[in-house]
């Protein structure tokens, strides 16, 4: 969800991450609880792709649904040795070590 700013009648700024459809909806300031409207800011495109972002959305999105793993990642075991790996026959010709 993005992050818009907000500010209220007793002038305390404040930022809330709210979904697009309730941005232009009156939030209560955290600090004084009176209603607050949502200001017009710049957007931090600087930040868009950067590790930091990425690290922060990461962090942000394990915070509430930790992802959960239940297999070995990389498909497990190594390769059996002596297993096929082509079926070219051109290939069993070749001299073997
Ligand atoms: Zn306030």
């Amino acid at each position: 969800m993005p992050i818009y700013e907000f500010r209220c009648t007793g002038a305390h700024r404040f930022e809330v991450s709210v979904p697009m459809s309730m941005r232009d909806g009156a939030q209560d300031c955290p600090d004084c609880g009176a209603s607050a409207g949502r200001l017009i800011a710049a957007p931090a495109l600087g930040r868009l792709g950067s590790l930091t972002a990425r690290l922060l959305d990461s962090t942000q999105a394990s915070a509430h649904s930790p992802g959960v793993v239940d297999a070995v990642p990389g498909g497990g075991a190594a390769p059996r040795r002596g297993t096929p790996v082509t079926r070219d026959p051109r290939h069993a010709r070749l001299p073997r070590p």
